[in-house]
């Protein structure tokens, strides 16, 4: 076992958009799989096909491919233990299910869903809510383990539906070492004879997720907290079919909780508190609803990643920025924690700005570049770049100085109402004239003629600065006044004051 390759999976189900819980899960896979140089499998588990949404699939692989965690083999990334979708993978499972038949660990069960149903209605009333499929009640309903062999033939013969139950065993002890966890115990008594295939010839998740994880040999099954429960279970398959010496590890990962603490992360949090819970946008195809996603709202791939990495783990030391290769040489299982994560929109928004602030302003410039509209000299935009990354979180907002592109159309009101005197024009019309003779006309020289001009006059900024920065941005704050006059240069700097002048009378 030790020496075996290290294989890990990611495997959804195709029933919707992949949820940021499902991107955390992938991410820990990834990084586990590339830092034991390992591989990183897509499986993707359908066999429940009255859930297959069209699209679901080509929604995870797409936001794999975003995040830059792409898996180095399965659907849709090639590689020799295909098929690696399960529907296609269909008539491979027969075979062990019949081994547990043989072996008596597994049973024909014919109970209709309406015998069922009546089951649980009739323990209701009976003051038993939970009534489950087990060795206990399994003697009292019609499966082969009840019925005489001719019957159970007769009704296979003849096609009538059936199920393949495990067959529990009574009071036994399983247990497992999680990674995560450490020692989970259970006793069989608490668990049911679940339903392992169907006559339909499709196996249920847990058999074909066993069978599989056997099947294209994976070493550790790192999977969402949700899935604790069915890991005794798996236990158990391991060891019917013979198969506990290849058994993986399991490392079940802490849920993410919603802001306030109280309870899982859901669609409806997104939508109600205005943040995204999917990587990227989906259009549900029944309803054309849309969700929206984390590439559409701004966010960039590494920072997004960066944020999920530290749901549930943390490095040990101060350091909070970690791009895909840091993250790959810090990850550990030892360091993913037990307890729920809470989501913090804040929190996300933070690891945005920090991955748009390293950026160089040649890189934002291009990227500014996408949100206006006409064409701008590079380094034009670069400057422009350069200004509004200290009050920027996401790409669009490096666009919100209109004034860079354009003469103010309309001037803060509040600033009008409490700077701007009857003396106002006669002063920026002399401040334009100071301005004549600055050359170049640099940030450097304008706010030493500024201050001069100040100086001079007698006057203090409060009293120019706002007025200034009113006539040629329209706006009441903003960066540099300095820097955006020399942006847009002496000529249009002085019309913008005339203009400005002229507009405010
Ligand atoms: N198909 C399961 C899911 O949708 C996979 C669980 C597992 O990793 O075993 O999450």
């Amino acid at each position: 076992m030790e020496d075996r390759k290290v294989r890990v999976r990611f495997a959804p189900s195709p029933t919707g958009p992949l949820h940021i819980g499902g991107v955390r899960t992938a991410l820990y896979n990834y990084l586990f799989a590339q830092s034991h140089n390992g591989d990183f499998v897509l499986r993707i588990e359908d066999t429940d096909q009255t859930r297959f949404v069209p699209g679901a699939e080509d929604y995870i692989i797409n936001s794999l491919k975003w995040c830059g965690i792409q898996p180095n083999e399965g659907q849709g990334f090639g590689g020799e233990k295909g098929p690696y979708r399960q529907s296609e993978r269909k008539g491979l499972y027969k075979e062990y299910v019949d081994r547990l038949i043989d072996s008596d660990h597994a049973y024909y069960a014919f109970d209709t869903s309406e015998e069922l149903d009546q089951m649980r209605e009739n323990a209701k009333k009976m003051k038993m809510p939970n009534w489950q499929y087990n060795g206990v009640t399994r003697g009292s309903m019609k499966n082969s383990l009840t019925l005489p062999a001719e019957e159970v033939k007769q009704r296979i013969d003849s096609g009538d539906d059936y199920t393949v139950r495990i067959k529990m065993p009574r009071n036994e002890e399983v247990r497992f070492h999680d990674e995560i966890r450490g020692w989970v115990i259970v006793n069989t008594n608490n668990m049911d004879d679940k339903v392992l295939f169907k006559s339909d010839g499709m196996p249920t998740y847990h058999m074909a997720n066993v069978v599989d994880d056997y099947l294209m040999e994976i070493t550790h099954v790192i999977r969402g907290e949700e899935w604790l429960p069915s890991a005794p279970l798996h236990v158990l398959l391991y060891r019917f079919l013979g198969w506990e010496a290849a058994m993986p590890k399991f490392a079940h990962l802490p849920l993410i909780l919603k802001p306030d603490g109280n309870g899982k992360l859901s669609k409806r949090d997104g939508d109600r508190l205005g943040f995204p819970v999917f990587p990227l946008e989906w259009t549900d195809p029944a309803t054309k609803d849309i969700s929206s996603g984390y590439r559409e709202n701004g966010y960039f791939p590494d920072a997004f990643i960066n944020m999920l990495a530290f749901l549930g783990w943390n490095p040990g030391t101060p350091q909070e920025i970690f791009d895909l290769d840091q993250l790959t040489a810090a990850f550990s299982l030892d360091r993913v924690g037990k307890s729920g994560a809470k989501f913090d929109p804040e929190k996300t928004k933070w690891f945005n700005q920090q991955y748009l602030r390293s950026k160089s302003d040649d890189e934002l410039g291009k990227i500014l570049a996408g949100f206006v509209e006409g064409e701008f000299d590079p380094s034009f935009l670069a400057n422009v770049a350069s200004m509004m990354k200290e009050r920027a979180s996401f790409p669009i907002e490096l666009a919100s100085g209109e004034y860079f592109f354009q003469a103010p159309k309309e001037y803060d009101e509040k600033t009008q109402r409490k700077k701007w005197k009857a003396e106002t024009p006669d002063r920026m019309k002399a401040l334009a004239q100071t301005f004549e003779g600055v050359e170049p006309f640099s940030s450097d020289n304008i706010e030493a003629s500024f201050k001069q001009f100040l100086e001079d006059n007698e006057l203090g900024m409060g009293a120019v600065l706002p007025n200034f920065r009113l006539l040629l941005t329209g706006k009441g704050v903003g960066p540099s006044m300095f820097r955006i006059a020399e942006l847009i240069g002496k000529e249009e700097t002085i019309k913008r004051i005339a203009t400005g002048i002229d507009r405010l009378a």
